[in-house]
């Protein structure tokens, strides 16, 4: 079966990759991967998934609940900020209650009884190519930064959460900064249960050196007695899935440029908030055919990259974009009224199901 493009399609044979080595961390030295659904939320494939890893983390009471109901195990709730409401409703589904400050800490402990309590730390280091995502930026919110502060609290949390990495690929860069931890916050990390070092590390990644991850993990978790958490979104399902599209007319403006049937701002939003290019697999500069590949919105930027192709495009041309699962499926909407693509999952034993298809109902019943 092939589906009308556009179509997000997720391999489980490529998930199933990353999901193997996540899987061999956590035999290796005990580490618990639990999956970041702001980056990843498609839940058809949540059951493959949670072969593999020990459950979800969220950033709301939604997600919290939609990590409860479709992939089960344990439910990690954090919040930059929890309203009273919120805190009665992640308690229903969550098993652990993460908050990002003492104040919220405070004022909403009474409403969590009976999950472990958390605080989230901000350890004034990090590693991010983007000031916009660098949890360590000036005047950031994102976790308790003073020592004092935390040294103050520990009677009432059994874990602490560092979330301080995006894409980092440098495994020395993460082993320097969790030492930095250790001797930091030593006294607060020998009184606790279990830490989360966040997302953002690529250990999925080709070439990253697993095993010596795992070594620094198992030295870390022996060292303060805690069980480690790890809370991975891109790498539990990079380069899994594709946005496969369709081109529908192609101009000349100096240059050629392509128009596809999706559009970066409803569908690959991140290009346009972190300014990258779409990644598109066989399409490294070798072809003589050069276009630009741009989206069918009225959005004059709506621009997926510049590509070589080894053939000349034409109209009814299948353009596939990469490594199209984190940050981007999340985040698809219904600017310009555009066809929102399906849900397409090609399965372990090869056969290729259509999940889900978008329609004009679910475009009016999106807004009032
Ligand atoms: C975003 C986020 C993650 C996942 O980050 P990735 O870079 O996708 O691995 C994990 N934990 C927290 C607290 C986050 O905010």
């Amino acid at each position: 079966m092939i589906p009308e493009t556009p179509y997000y399609l997720i391999d489980e044979r490529k998930l199933l990759k990353n999901l193997k080595i996540i899987k061999h961390v956590r035999d290796a030295c005990g580490a618990k991967s639990v999956l970041a659904l702001k980056c990843f939320s498609a839940w058809c494939v949540f059951d493959l998934m949670k072969k593999y890893m020990d459950g979800t983390t969220s950033s709301s009471p939604y997600e919290a609940r939609l990590g409860h109901d479709k992939f089960g195990k344990e439910v990690h709730a954090y919040s930059v900020a929890y309203s009273q409401d919120d805190i009665r409703e992640v308690s229903r589904f969550c098993d652990k209650i993460i908050f990002n400050s003492v104040s919220q800490l405070k004022a909403l402990y009474s409403y969590a009884r009976g999950r472990k309590i958390g605080l989230r730390v901000n350890p004034r280091v990090s590693y991010s190519h983007f000031e916009l995502a660098d949890p360590a930026r000036k005047f950031s919110r994102l976790g308790v930064a003073d020592k004092k502060t935390l040294s103050q609290v520990m009677e009432r949390i059994s874990g602490v959460m560092f979330h301080f990495n995006c894409e980092n690929d440098d495994f020395r860069n993460f082993s320097r900064h969790l030492d930095y931890i250790g001797r930091e916050y030593k006294d607060a990390l020998k009184k606790l249960e279990w830490v989360s070092l966040g997302g953002g590390l690529y250990f999925t990644k080709p070439g990253y050196p697993v095993d010596k991850f795992c070594g620094k993990l198992k030295e870390f978790s022996r060292r303060f007695k805690v069980q480690v958490y790890l809370e991975p979104g891109e790498s539990a399902i990079t380069n899994c899935t594709e946005l496969v599209t369709k081109v529908l007319d192609i101009v000349r403006n100096k240059i050629d440029i392509a128009i596809v049937d999706a559009s970066t701002e409803a569908h690959m939003l991140d290009l346009l908030i972190y300014r990258i290019a779409a990644k598109m697999d066989n399409a490294g500069g070798s072809g003589r055919f050069k276009y630009m590949v741009a989206g069918c919105s009225c959005l004059a930027g709506d621009i997926f990259g510049t590509y070589n192709f080894k053939s000349r495009l034409k109209t009814g041309s299948i353009i596939r974009f990469s490594d199209a699962a984190g940050y981007t499926m999340v985040k698809k909407n219904w600017f310009n009224g555009l066809k929102m693509p399906a849900i397409v999952v090609k399965k372990l034993d090869g056969s290729v199901k259509l999940v889900r298809r978008f329609t004009y109902k679910d475009f009016v019943s999106d807004m009032a």
